[in-house]
């Protein structure tokens, strides 16, 4: 069946819809239309190149990835800007350096990825360690240095958006630069499946074998894909001890450690435990300021440390998280051609905020925090949601809000709201207020401490 290039471009969407939040699917993907497509090449428009460059970088993967799920095989994917009306956003968009086809010389195929399927911009040198992957990174570094010699298999999990790619990225990019002759290749393991089921219908599973197997870094992306798969897991097997016996390095990464990876076989999640198995976690308050910081150097971007403070304080799951904010308040910024503060950066980042903040069920844990706290503190439930400034309403009051933040994870304007209408600059110094004392009396923060179990334990 000859799909057209419609046709291919709407599959290939409905295939990453699911994978992506809404939000980010209507920002970079709704806008885009199929351009001509060649025999293996599909060029993608977008609106506008700051777009163009956005998709390569941040959804080439999984775009090409959804690609060989349509098709059960690779398709070049080519971003362009298209002829689409100007768009009033872009020229003060100066987000990156320049692309790489703007580099000549290069060897780059002007994706931002290379031939050995690294993404250039991955690299150490962009990666902040901070304690949640501070084990991670070095591990990672050791084995950039010396392959095969420390942690071999190299094993990273940790939720999403978190750095695994990053880092997986960054040990390539990390050897290939201190000598182009090693013979390095990225993979993500919906990739290596799909290579694996076309080289058996098309009977060409020697050379899918030579590939793989006689590589000086192989490193596998997102291996809970295996879960269930025995036939790739039986293949993969294979090929980890090939690489293995001849003393060359693999690193995998996966949202979760090996045994609780369901259906992975046991003689594989032994293999993945031979070496270093290392967890990344969400990065913590200091963590994302630095990684903030250092966003806002790289791309040449004023933010006032009010502003890296708001955002720090109001995205807090993932670096992928951090980063969308920011691309959205700049991209608001040059909309509304407002300067950035804290005051555009809340109206920015509202939607997104409410998107991951409480719904139902969050409703009714806030008012059993607030509930709790009043009865501990012998004050009435609704002083505490008022404007009311008394002084035995003071403490209480911070520690609800401290609580909610804790346990729920509420972004900040809306703590406010909850506590009449305050503003999150009233949050924040709540918070502090309360860790502060909590960190100077022991009996203050055993009684905080012992009222936070019992309410998380309800949510
Ligand atoms: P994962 O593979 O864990 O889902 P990624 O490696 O794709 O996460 O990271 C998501 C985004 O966050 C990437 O753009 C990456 O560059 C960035 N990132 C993650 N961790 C860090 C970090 N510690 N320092 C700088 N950037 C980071
Ligand atoms: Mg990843």
């Amino acid at each position: 069946m000859e799909l057209t290039a419609s046709e291919l471009w709407s599959l290939i969407l409905q295939s990453v819809q699911a994978r992506l939040p809404e939000q980010a699917f209507r920002a970079w993907l709704a806008g885009t239309r199929p351009g001509p497509l060649t025999e293996g090449e599909l060029v993608v428009e977008a609106p506008t190149p700051f777009h163009a460059e956005w998709l390569e970088d941040k959804y080439g993967h999984l775009l090409r990835e959804a690609a060989v799920r349509v098709l059960g095989r690779r398709l070049s994917l080519s971003f362009v800007t298209g002829d689409f009306p100007a768009s009033p956003v872009l020229p003060a968009l100066e987000l990156h350096s320049p692309a790489p086809t703007q580099q000549p010389g290069s060897q780059e195929s002007g994706h931002g990825v290379n031939a050995l399927g690294l993404n250039r911009r991955y690299t150490f040198s962009r990666f902040v360690v901070g304690g949640d992957n501070q084990l991670a990174a070095a591990a990672c570094m050791a084995v950039a240095e010396k392959p095969a010699r420390m942690y071999n298999p190299l094993f990273l999990y940790g939720g999403v958006g978190l750095g695994k790619t990053h880092l997986m990225h960054a040990i390539g990019n990390a050897l290939v630069a201190g000598d182009p002759r090693k013979r390095v290749a990225y993979v993500p393991t919906e990739q290596f499946m799909n290579e694996l089921v076309t080289s058996i219908q098309e009977g060409t599973a020697a050379e899918f074998r030579r590939r793989y197997r006689h590589m000086d870094l192989l490193l596998v992306d997102d291996v809970h894909f295996l879960e269930r798969k025995e036939r790739t897991q039986e293949e993969f097997f294979h090929t980890f001890n090939a690489l293995y016996d001849a003393h060359n390095q693999i690193v995998v990464t996966s949202d979760r450690p090996p045994k609780e990876i369901p259906g992975l076989e046991e003689r594989l999640v032994s293999r993945f435990e031979w070496g270093l198995v290392a967890d990344i976690k969400p990065p913590d308050y200091e963590t994302r300021v630095a990684i903030l910081r250092k966003k806002a150097a790289d791309d040449a971007l004023t933010l006032d440390s009010d502003v890296i403070d708001f955002i720090a304080r109001s995205c807090t799951s993932s670096v992928r998280e951090l980063e969308g904010a920011v691309i959205k308040l700049l991209a608001y910024s040059s909309l509304k051609h407002q300067d950035i503060n804290v005051a555009l950066a809340q109206t920015a980042l509202q939607g997104m905020l409410r998107r991951d903040g409480p719904e139902v069920r969050p409703a009714l844990m806030i008012e059993r925090i607030r509930r709790a706290v009043a009865e501990r503190w012998d004050v009435p439930a609704e002083a505490l949601a008022s404007k009311r400034r008394t002084k035995d309403l003071t403490v209480p009051r911070q520690v609800a809000m401290y609580l909610i933040r804790q346990i729920l994870d509420t972004p900040l304007i809306q703590v406010g709201r909850l506590f009449g209408g305050r503003d999150h600059s009233t949050v924040i110094h709540s918070v502090r207020k309360v860790e502060e004392t909590m960190a100077s009396d022991p009996s203050f923060r055993k009684e905080v401490e012992a009222l936070r179990e019992e309410l998380s334990r309800k949510v």
